[in-house]
């Protein structure tokens, strides 16, 4: 299902919970962080497209694990990645760094580093009419990323740049962990209307075999406790509990 309607981007979820984006174009395709590619290939195929770019948010091999095979069936493809990780996605051709903008599918991107998951995360701001945001594994609905290798107060600046963007901006991560995320927030804080509203909106939509993802900004900001942090001591707090909650 497409949420949104003033671009083309489609879901195509594989392994346990990773969401692949493809957004297309009159007739050209833009994969974000192809995690498999035989997924890929066969939406490609099937809807005669053409493999434009893939953009990577970070070098995780559940975000790159399908490029490879795409750059040899597609030798033109521009894989966009951050400058900083040449070791670690090594096939990029396109190195992009903080506040570069890019033309991408007539659309202007601009690179925003946020760093905290690992020590190059970027994320891809279309700034439209319906502004985009993939995101990767920086914020989830109802979570954020756990911190790999950068430190709290790093996350917790890329929550807050995310926090600026337009209102309206419609957020794409790569992991649909929704249900299990709002399930954690309701343990701390089980009185939360818009919380309890929210989870009961993600089982409807889990129960069609629908995605819960994109989501809005300024939703999200309403029932993401990571989002609601007022200070770094909370935010260190809510990560730290959550990563020991099972
Ligand atoms: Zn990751």
């Amino acid at each position: 299902m497409n949420f949104n309607k003033a671009h083309n981007i489609i879901g195509l979820r594989v392994l346990s919970d990773n969401v692949i984006w493809l957004w297309e174009k009159d007739k050209s395709v833009v994969v974000i962080d192809p995690s498999l590619h035989e997924p890929v290939v066969r939406y490609i195929e099937e809807n005669n497209l053409q493999l434009k770019a893939i953009l990577q948010t970070h070098h995780h091999s559940d975000h790159i694990g399908g490029t490879k095979y795409l750059m040899e069936r597609w030798p033109n493809v521009k894989v966009i990645a951050s400058s900083k990780e040449k070791k670690r996605i090594p096939f990029q051709n396109i190195s992009v760094k903080d506040g570069e903008t890019l033309n991408i599918l007539g659309e202007k991107v601009k690179i925003i580093e946020v760093l905290g998951h690992t020590s190059s995360h970027i994320a891809f701001f279309l700034n439209s009419k319906t502004p985009v945001l993939f995101i990767g594994d920086t914020l989830f609905s109802g979570g954020c990323g756990r911190i790999f290798e950068g430190t709290f107060q790093q996350m917790y600046s890329s929550l807050k740049k995310i926090k600026l963007l337009p209102k309206k901006t419609l957020i794409y991560c790569a992991h649909e962990y929704t249900k299990a995320n709002l399930l954690w927030a309701l343990n701390l804080k089980p009185m939360d209307r818009d919380i309890k509203n929210k989870f009961l909106e993600v089982e409807k939509k889990l129960s069609l075999d629908e995605l819960t993802i994109p989501f809005l900004l300024d939703e999200e900001m309403k029932i993401n406790l990571f989002l609601r942090a007022k200070n770094l001591e909370e935010f260190i707090f809510l990560r730290t509990n959550k990563d020991l909650w099972v």
